[in-house]
């Protein structure tokens, strides 16, 4: 944050000065200090050079090159940031040079933006057809250039940050195709009737776009949550839409939806690439080009789901026992700790349950160590379908499970860890060799009352303790910590018929 205090009398340095008038003057500034590099590519030098002048001022190391040769030399020794490369260059064929780039580690993440000349609309939907990442005129505003730099440079900064070696992963090119499902895109203008929607008429009916609208009023109340891209327009006499844009970033139902923006308004501020639009084009745009790019920013909300779901399993497989989908010793030991916190503040009853295989050594040694995984899981499946939703069960070691019960009395921990004894004593678990197998599990179970302070490290060893003695006393029993008392010895003789 810079907090600039500006006295209207007072001498100013001259670089004092300048910087003020800087800030005052042009908004664009902003940013300028965004590193990293750039390559252009034209046969032109009054058209390198005018792309390559507004950069002066900011902190992007430029390179230029006037025959693809020369650039393709300077792309393998720099890996620049971001290609532009004109369109009508000599010899250039752009499929095969933006797939070049994408399979070349070193330029996985390079973005390659196409120079086209304004009036050529077709060159601009070929551009993007073949792969670029986006398409700017040969004679391009300056803000606006900028503006898409600092947009690569976000982009292209996140996604070497986020590990992924695929390209499309964040969105950088790669050819358009279709969906799984039709893209919802929302298309945010005052009346049905407006521009916008006149524009969106004509769309092609090749992307599967389902339109909708919302009013400008609606939007930043609720945002349509089924929404892949919402399309805003901006107008000389709409000046709020760039506010909608900030409410659309952050709104719960919106921030993950993408922003286009469509506007031929300058000098409003900050430009709307800098605040979160995902992509900006000019209002004369054709429908074709709108299209594609409606379609390419689906396709990137798409991609970010399916990472963040796949992210989001891989966190949760950490936490999963492979065999049996039980949870693991991880989450046993998470879920431990989270308990005793819980305990500090809210004490309440609670019950530790170790079960162990009887056995399963020689089950293993008879049926062979295949049939022995599948007794395990089987054995784990049984025990956790007889839990009720609050219970937790994880495979503790190689053939034990722990199971906590919380708010429980003696009597109902010993009763549960009964049944789970009787359901898996009774259960034949059919082999792949269609022979039956039945195996047995030994308990051990330790209780704490309200008031007892007992850790949950405490409980675990003293149902462990309980396991030994159940083991000793014949197997296929539970026994309870503590419990030489009448009442825990009555519990186990009668429950376990022994
Ligand atoms: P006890 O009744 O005293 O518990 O006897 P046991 O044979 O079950 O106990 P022991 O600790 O001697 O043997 C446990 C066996 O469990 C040995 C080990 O190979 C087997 N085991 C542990 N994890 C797995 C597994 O994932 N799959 C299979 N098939 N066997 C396992
Ligand atoms: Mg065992
Ligand atoms: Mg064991």
């Amino acid at each position: 944050i810079v907090i600039f205090k500006y006295f209207p009398n007072a001498f100013l340095t001259n670089s004092g000065n300048e910087l003020v008038s800087k800030v005052l003057t042009s908004t664009a500034e902003f940013g300028d200090t965004v590193t990293g590099t750039v390559l252009i590519i034209d046969a032109m030098s009054n058209r390198r050079i005018h792309l390559r002048a507004p950069l002066d001022t900011t902190a992007y190391e430029v390179d230029m090159a006037a025959t693809q040769a020369e650039g393709l030399a300077l792309i393998r020794k720099e890996a620049p940031d971001v290609v532009i490369i004109a369109d009508d260059l000599p010899g250039l064929h752009l499929r095969k040079f933006c797939k070049l780039l994408r399979t070349k580690p070193q330029t996985q993440l390079t973005t390659i933006v196409v120079a086209v000349q304004r009036e050529n609309q077709s060159a601009r939907v070929s551009a993007l057809i073949d792969g670029a990442h986006d398409v700017i005129d040969t004679f391009a505003d300056s803000a606006d250039l900028k503006a898409r730099l600092r947009k690569f440079m976000r982009i292209k900064n996140r996604a070497a940050a986020v590990h992924s070696q695929t390209p499309h992963d964040h969105g950088l090119a790669e050819p358009i195709t279709g969906f799984d499902r039709r893209a919802n895109v929302t298309l945010v203008t005052k009346l049905a009737a407006d521009h916008g929607s006149s524009l969106l008429c004509d769309l092609p009916v090749e992307p599967g776009l389902n339109i909708s609208h919302q009013t400008p009023e609606d939007v930043r109340r609720t945002p349509n949550e089924e929404t892949d891209v919402f399309v805003l327009f901006e107008s000389k006499t709409e000046d709020e839409t760039r506010d909608t844009l900030a409410i659309l970033k952050s709104h719960a139902a919106s921030c993950d939806s993408r922003v286009l923006f469509v506007t031929d308004v300058t000098g409003r501020g900050s430009s709307p690439l800098d605040l979160g639009a995902d992509d900006q084009v000019p209002s004369d745009i054709t429908p074709d080009e709108l299209a594609l790019r409606i379609t390419r920013l689906t396709r990137l909300k798409r991609a970010s789901e399916t990472a963040r779901k796949s992210a989001s399993e891989l966190g949760e497989m950490a936490y999963r026992d492979a065999l049996t989908g039980l949870n693991n010793r991880r989450a046993l030991d998470d879920y431990l700790a989270r308990t005793d916190r819980v305990r500090v503040e809210h004490p309440g009853r609670i019950a530790v349950l170790i079960a162990d295989i009887d056995h399963f050594k020689a089950i293993n040694d008879n049926h062979g160590h295949s049939a022995g995984d599948e007794i395990l899981a089987q054995i784990a499946k049984t025990m956790q379908s007889r839990l009720r939703a609050g219970d937790f069960i994880a495979r503790y070691g190689g053939e034990e499970f722990l199971i906590v019960l919380p708010d429980v009395s003696a009597k109902d921990a010993g009763a549960v860890a009964n049944r789970l004894r009787d359901a898996v004593a009774r259960n034949a678990i059919a082999l792949e060799d269609h022979t039956h197998v039945r195996a047995t599990v030994s308990i051990g179970v330790a209780v704490a009352a309200k008031s007892d302070q007992k850790t949950m490290h405490a409980l675990r060893h003293a149902a462990d303790r309980a396991l030994y003695d159940a083991k000793r006393n014949g197997r296929n029993r539970i026994e309870l910590a503590g419990a030489c008392t009448p009442h825990g010895r009555a519990i186990c003789r009668a429950e376990t018929g022994s």
